[in-house]
């Protein structure tokens, strides 16, 4: 018998998602707990053009995704519009935020961004074929990030150059000699 066809390799999301096996995990945004001081550091320390948000880094629940330009602006007006957003100011990406605490008059506030947050991004299981998310990509129209989740957990994150990475490596170009626009 020769069962050779069935055994033909697809290229999966899962294949062509980061991270890769080995990388450092995903730059994620955690719902509660960080401050304006951390997502600064993020924003300073990485190029990414935008992060996942997620329910906390137990249970990589997936909630959004958080663009890197719609992040500097937040953080810059919330500077710019009260001077009690400081460094350790707690960043709430969630629908409600706690009152603050009624505190000395120089306590950094509290800031809430939920509604920066793109609730829908694009999502694929890691079990899609790539052929799937190449005609997403083209058919949608995307230029950003598609993020790949099983159920509710975050798993990982394809961009537009991940795709056309994937195609020059299929139609065995250099990846690098192909034109990413
Ligand atoms: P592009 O692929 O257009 O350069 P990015 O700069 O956002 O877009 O992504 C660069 C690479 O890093 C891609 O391979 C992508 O899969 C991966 N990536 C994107 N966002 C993140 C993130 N938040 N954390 C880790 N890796 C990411």
């Amino acid at each position: 018998l020769d069962n050779k066809e069935e055994f033909t390799h697809t290229t999966l999301a899962t294949d062509v998602m980061r991270p890769r096996r080995g990388d450092q995990p995903l730059t994620v945004i955690e719902q509660e707990g960080m401050t304006v001081g951390d997502l600064e550091h993020l924003v300073r320390t990485t190029k990414y053009n935008g992060f996942p948000v997620i329910t906390s880094h137990e249970s990589q629940q997936l909630i959004g995704y958080l663009y890197r330009r719609d992040l500097i602006l937040a953080l810059e007006n919330a500077h710019h519009n009260n001077e009690h957003v400081l460094s350790n100011s707690l960043v709430y990406f969630t629908l409600h935020a706690p009152t603050p605490s009624l505190g000395g008059a120089n306590d950094p506030v509290p800031l809430r961004l939920f509604n920066i947050v793109d609730l829908s991004p694009i999502t694929v299981t890691d079990h899609t074929p790539m052929e799937i998310v190449v005609e997403i990509f083209s058919k949608l129209g995307i230029k950003t990030s598609t993020v790949v989740k099983r159920s509710l957990k975050l798993l990982g994150i394809i961009t537009k150059k991940d795709v056309l990475r994937h195609i020059a490596q299929l139609n065995k170009q250099d990846p690098d000699s192909i034109l990413f626009n």
